[in-house]
């Protein structure tokens, strides 16, 4: 009972009070509380976990100038990491081996599921990135690529990357690798880029396999100078830019480390050379940040495409 008393009186008093304000004859002659800035200028929203991360914001004139705050929201993005494509389940024996009806079946959840796939080179242009985009990558340039996921590509309206050891493609087949009319094909389609994987520096005399305590990819000889390093490098990776502008005729802006290996020394001067680099350290990535040492998600037969994308 004490209760609604109090509510009532409070109720009257407000209409009371409201009613003296409205009627204050100095109203016109009261100069009006500056009306408080616009902090929210730019809202940065990372959707991942829905908190705003960043409200440093350009402080406008008023409120009235609502039309200046402009919504920005970060959609972090995964990219999906496959290699080589095997006619069965029975014949993926390796984590790098994928079978066509695994593959097939991530394409499919991806497609039901509100999927979009864009490829690297869209991330230098595209201005919003929407909820739900993923990168899909391929690594070393294996021929079942072409023959078992570019028609799922266009099955399922989706889109990869194709990273490519470049002195392993050839213009008649070889080893089972793509051919240049096979990568020129896949790229004039629309549905696929291709990448650079090194020109020769996957381990080549090792048949491209990792050396354990060796050394591996871009990594740095025994007892190589920094001048010798650099130059050993970027050598291979610029040639493997200039093969790949010549024979598909789009130059390449993106890197795959091999073995996700590289070191803090050569990072920079990879960097120099190609827009996007991805690593290979799971996670999403902030498509509007460094687009630099990304991280990827390897995909094998046990790997969940929910785990990795929730
Ligand atoms: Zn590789």
């Amino acid at each position: 009972m004490k209760k609604c008393f109090f509510v009532i009186t409070t109720f009257i008093s407000a209409i009371l009070l409201s009613s003296l304000i409205a009627c204050n004859p100095d109203d016109d002659n009261i100069t009006p509380e500056p009306i408080p800035t616009i902090d929210t200028t730019t809202v940065i929203i990372d959707t991942a976990t829905t908190v705003v991360i960043d409200t440093t914001l350009q402080h406008t004139d008023t409120l009235s100038n609502q039309d200046t705050v402009k919504h920005v929201i970060i959609q972090r993005v995964a990219n999906l990491t496959y290699h080589k494509v095997v006619p069965a389940d029975s014949l993926a024996k390796y984590s790098t081996q994928v079978s066509v009806r695994k593959l097939e079946d991530d394409f499919k959840w991806l497609a039901d599921n509100g999927y979009t796939a864009i490829l690297p080179r869209e991330l230098l242009t595209i201005d919003t990135i929407k909820p739900k985009t993923v990168i899909i990558t391929f690594d070393d340039g294996y021929y079942d690529n072409y023959y078992y996921m570019y028609p799922l590509l266009e099955k399922y309206g989706l889109k990869a990357e194709i990273n490519v050891i470049v002195n392993w493609i050839t213009e008649e087949r070889k080893n089972g690798w793509l051919t240049w009319n096979e990568c020129r094909e896949m790229s004039q389609s629309g549905r696929v880029e291709i990448g650079s994987h090194t020109f020769n520096l996957h381990n080549p005399t090792n048949g491209g396999s990792y050396i354990l305590g060796g050394v591996n990819g871009v990594g740095r000889e025994v007892d190589e100078s920094d001048t010798d390093y650099i130059e050993r490098i970027t050598a291979d990776l610029q040639k493997s830019k200039d093969v790949i502008k010549e024979r598909v005729g789009i130059e390449p802006v993106s890197f795959a480390y091999p073995y996700g290996e590289g070191n803090g020394f050569i990072n920079s001067y990879i960097s120099d050379l190609f827009a996007i680099t991805f690593f290979t350290n799971n996670g999403k990535f902030n498509p509007k940040g460094d687009l630099h040492l990304l991280p990827r998600n390897s995909v094998t037969m046990k790997t969940s495409l929910k785990n990795i994308l929730k």
